[in-house]
């Protein structure tokens, strides 16, 4: 047996290999030893010829919680199943890997969440340098993405380069991922969800056998892909997806590969789904997620029709209103709404049900499940009829007409046929198993109805035999029964044993009595055991049968489910719609349309807010607003209402407002600043700014952007240069449309020197002894000292307010720089107070630029104070003298500027001096200017 498990871990070395041994199933030796530490189970040890091994098992029974231990550990599983009966067997029993168990390809109910998708993907190079172009011209390799749910079948295939493919993979949040050669690696850390990657068979991506990996799926595949890195991905991916399948040939339910172009929907990368919490809450308050608002759905398939929706809004307007008016229709109708939303609660999860149907898996509950679910169809097609009749009577008036639920109801197969052969051929409550009789119904086969008459016409006269037998002997006591090892038999106590009858033939004997059979028991027994196992048989063969007849309509039950998913969906986005008051968005379909909300809310903050203020969003296409106010006043919360109700239109939502005129996106991005994004965990200003990259790289007027405190992970004089020179970036440049809160407020000046660049500001006031803050947005800039305001709101003590207003005071009258250095002082000081302690990596950031941070501050105190450190000592009047001179051919550029004594204070370096002179960090683009601060960081390093 031990060699027979070495065998099945060779042939499987990247899985732990489980051994089915009776009701266990069982490892040896070092997996052994991993069995018991992450199941918690006892180890124990096997002993043969050869010598004594550590074996662990689990129950097959209730194995999911282990299996579910051993996947959360990085382990794959192999389960060898004994594959032929025990009983039957001479010697060992054959066994074989029936099925390898991965977290992207597992299809186990109790090891799925219910309603969620579980994809496995791959990603491939292509082949002979493909590449594709970017933005600015320079050229990636081209990667191939394709994506699997083993547990229904969907599959997914796209290509692009290794930034589009990254950004993919965060929307598809794969549980696995399989690389092939050459393929880029993808770091999990970056997503939001991690996933486990590993290299698979390169063989496997080869273009040929990807090829006729995909035939069976698939006509022609090499015609129906853009190019072979998609090729590759996809054979790959449902190659690796066959393996853990048990090998035994294609998946016949993966009977639509869909190819995409990424750019056909709102492209959410992996920082804007996180940073809008769409699916996962990072804040450290509230726990809801937009999801989490707007699953109203009443069945696992709408939750996942609904998931896809939202990870891919729509970028095309007539789809968008297309859905639209299937939710207004629905919001308008509440009863059917709640009628179809009722009977759609007791449908089962039909994509993972026709996958378990198609694979072979499903037992006779499944089926029944099946037929449950395809029952509740006539009903909600009566219920969407009934509503359309009403719709079409209404049409006369001004209701326009639309076809969108009437397309669904089309949609709705009935599947009668497969319905009526599951509910004549399945009993209704079955056994879990469906090898020991019980699943067929009675009258679906004239045989089995005979078999199990003959079965039970045995029993009968079995049950009566006891009666007739007493009365035949005499004696009172004597009992018939059965047992496992001997089958019927007729006791009779020691007692009585005189009066036992000839036709008696001893079988057993116990303490006190004897068992005995008779001839005709015998026969009896042997004809209800035959006809018995006959049976069981029987059904076992009908099962299949009608198992196979359902599988064969895995297609058009796939359809059924889509329409129903898509039904359910829509009928949760109007109840939502309804529940929470939202209106119907108009898109406007016009490349200059801006965004404009009457009343706009934050769908999750008004949930857990009693009362939520709502704030009107006038954007133009193309302009950017700068938000400034105190912290807490509702910047982040109001830019964020305003992408959620981007994302909820393009999905096809009503928005939480009063009355909305939205443009189509096709981009949405999102970057909170290193030092707001506490939950982020990985608070870099380094990532801040790859991120602040790509938006730079890829945002076009098509755009929507949002950036919230960007440039506060660093120093405050390079912090606010990279924000300013990133607003003016979008404006000038991109075009893009922005919302761009900050606590620079020297940005605010931005208005004035831009034509798209506009103010917005939110402020505080005191009720009682509290700062209150009124979350309401208005026009205009905000005060500079808006921080020594908020300070004194909050009760710090009059003196150091006093002495705050003062210092705030005097440098109003100072150069505009020093206004914003302080102005920024201040806000800080309130940002801590409120936010709790700075996040490590703020500190570490911070110290990472001290030495170049103080030579910054330290000439522009110079500028402050040049005149009387230029008396202070004769040393530095030497000083003087030399950079007076060399510096020469730049005074004038530098009497042209407040700051112009700067060069008093440089350092010794004239070259240096210059460079820094030349320094305007707000004329340059982020990129030159972190370059350019880099550089100068050097240039001092070297200096020593
Ligand atoms: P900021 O970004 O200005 O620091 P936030 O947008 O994070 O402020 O808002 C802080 C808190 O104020 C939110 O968590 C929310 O509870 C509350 N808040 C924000 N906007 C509103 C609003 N419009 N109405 C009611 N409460 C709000
Ligand atoms: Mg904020």
């Amino acid at each position: 047996m031990l060699s027979q498990y070495a065998e099945l871990c060779a042939a499987h070395e990247d899985a732990l290999v489980l051994f089915q041994v009776g009701d266990f199933y069982e490892a040896f030796c070092e997996a052994a030893e991993a069995v018991a530490r992450i199941c918690e189970v006892t180890l124990t040890e096997r002993s043969d010829s050869t010598g004594d091994y550590p074996m662990a098992g689990v129950p097959i029974d209730n194995a999911a919680p282990y299996l579910e231990s051993l996947l959360d550990a990085g382990y794959r599983v192999a389960i060898g199943d004994q594959v032929e009966d025990a009983e039957q067997a001479s010697g060992l029993v054959d066994r074989a890997v029936t099925e390898v168990i991965t977290p992207g390809t597992v299809v186990e109910d109790d090891l799925l969440e219910a309603g969620t998708t579980n994809y496995v993907a791959a990603v491939a190079a292509g082949g002979g340098g493909a590449e594709s172009a970017r933005n600015d011209g320079a050229t990636t390799p081209r990667v191939g993405l394709a994506a699997v749910d083993v547990s229904t079948g969907e599959c997914l295939v796209t290509a692009g380069d290794t930034d589009t493919v990254a950004e993919e993979l965060d929307r598809i949040a794969p549980a696995e991922l399989i690389v092939g050669p050459e393929a880029p690696a993808f770091d999990p850390a970056d997503a939001e969800r991690g996933w486990t990657a590993h290299e698979y068979d390169p063989a496997a991506f080869d273009r040929r056998a990807a090829t006729a990996r995909l035939e069976p799926y698939l006509s022609a595949p090499d015609r129906r892909f853009d190019d072979d890195a998609e090729l590759r991905a996809a054979g790959a991916v449902l190659a690796y997806a066959e393996y853990t399948q048990g090998d035994d040939g294609p998946l016949s339910y993966v009977t639509r590969i869909r190819r995409y172009d990424p750019r056909d929907r709102l492209r959410l990368d992996a920082a804007a789904q996180r940073s809008l919490e769409l699916f996962e809450n990072r804040g450290l308050g509230a726990s809801d997620t937009l999801f989490d608002v707007l699953d109203e759905t009443s069945c696992a398939l709408g939750r996942r029709c609904l998931e896809r929706w939202l990870r891919r809004p729509l970028v095309d307007a007539a789809a968008i209103r297309s859905r639209h008016d299937a939710v207004g229709e629905l919001a308008d109708r509440t009863l059917v709404r709640e009628g179809v939303a009722d009977a759609l609660a007791a449908a089962y999860d039909l994509e993972r049900l026709v996958g378990r149907v198609s694979r072979g898996r499903a037992d006779a509950r499944d089926l029944r499940s099946l037929h449950a679910t395809l029952a509740v169809v006539p009903e909600v097609k009566a219920t969407l009829a009934g509503a359309e009749a009403e719709i079409s009577a209404e049409a006369g008036a001004d209701v326009p007409r639309t076809d969108h639920l009437r397309d669904l109801r089309d949609r709705l197969d009935e599947l009668a046929e497969i319905r009526e052969l599951i509910d004549e051929a399945i009993a209704v409550n079955p056994p879990p198993e469906i090898t020991e009789g019980g699943v067929i119904r009675e009258g679906f086969d004239d045989d089995l109805d005979a078999l199990r008459a003959t079965e039970r016409e045995g029993r009968e006269w079995v049950a009566e035999l006891e009666a007739s037998e007493r009365e035949r002997t005499g004696i009172d006591s004597l009992s018939v029964g059965h047992n496992q090892v001997h089958g019927y038999y007729i006791e009779v106590t020691d007692a009585n044993l005189d009066r036992v009858p000839d036709d008696y033939r001893r079988r057993q004997t116990l303490k006190n009595s004897e068992r005995y059979y008779t001839p005709e028991l015998k026969e009896r027994e042997e004809e209800i055991v035959g006809a018995a196992e006959r049976a069981d048989a029987l059904e076992y063969e009908l099962f299949v049968d009608v198992r196979e007849r359902v599988a064969a309509e895995t297609e058009r039950i796939q359809g059924l489910a889509d329409a129903l998913a898509e039904l359910d969906a829509l009928c949760g986005l109007a109840a939502v719609a309804v529940d929470g008051d939202y209106a119907r968005p108009a898109i406007v379909d016009d490349p200059d349309a801006g965004v404009e909300i009457e009343g706009a809310r934050h769908p999750v903050v008004e949930r857990s807010t009693e009362s939520f203020v709502p704030n009107d969003v006038d954007l133009p296409r193309g302009a950017v607003a700068v938000i400034t106010g105190p912290n807490m006043s509702g910047k982040s919360t109001y830019m964020r209402s305003v992408a959620l109700a981007v994302v909820l239109a393009q999905t096809g939502s009503f928005v939480p407002a009063q009355a909305a005129s939205l443009p189509v996106f096709d981009r949405l991005f999102t970057r909170v600043g290193a030092s707001d994004d506490i939950a982020g965990g990985q608070s870099t200003f380094m990532r801040e700014m790859s991120e602040l990259t790509e938006i730079l790289h890829d945002a076009g007027p098509d755009s929507l952007v949002l950036l919230d405190e960007v440039g506060r992970g660093t120093a405050t004089t390079d912090g606010r240069a990279i924000a300013r020179a990133a607003v003016e970036f979008l404006h000038d440049e991109l075009a893009a449309t922005a919302l761009f809160a900050t606590h620079y407020h020297g940005l605010t000046d931005l208005a004035t020197e831009r034509d798209r660049v506009f103010n917005l500001h939110f402020t505080a006031t005191r009720e009682g002894g509290d700062v209150t803050f009124l979350h309401r947005v208005v026009p205009g800039a905000s005060s500079s000292s808006y921080g020594v305001e908020v300070a004194e709101l909050a009760g710090v003590p009059a003196p150091v307010v006093d002495r705050a207003r003062r210092l705030v005071a005097a440098d109003a009258g100072g150069t505009d720089r020093v206004t914003e250095r302080d102005g920024d002082g201040d806000s800080r000081a309130v940002a801590n107070d409120t936010d709790g302690p700075n996040t490590p990596s703020d500190d570490t950031d911070e110290q990472g630029d001290a030495s170049l941070r103080e030579f910054l501050a330290d000439t522009d105190e110079g500028a402050e104070t040049g005149d009387g450190d230029r008396g202070t000592g004769t040393d530095d009047g030497a000083d003087l003298g030399a950079g007076a001179e060399v510096n020469g051919d730049v005074s004038e550029d530098a009497s042209a500027e407040p700051g112009g004594d700067v060069a008093d204070e440089s350092p010794s370096d004239p070259e240096l001096a210059a460079a820094l002179r030349e320094f305007d960090l707000a004329r340059m683009t982020p990129i030159e200017a972190l370059n350019a601060l880099h550089d100068l960081q050097s240039r001092l390093d070297d200096d020593g």
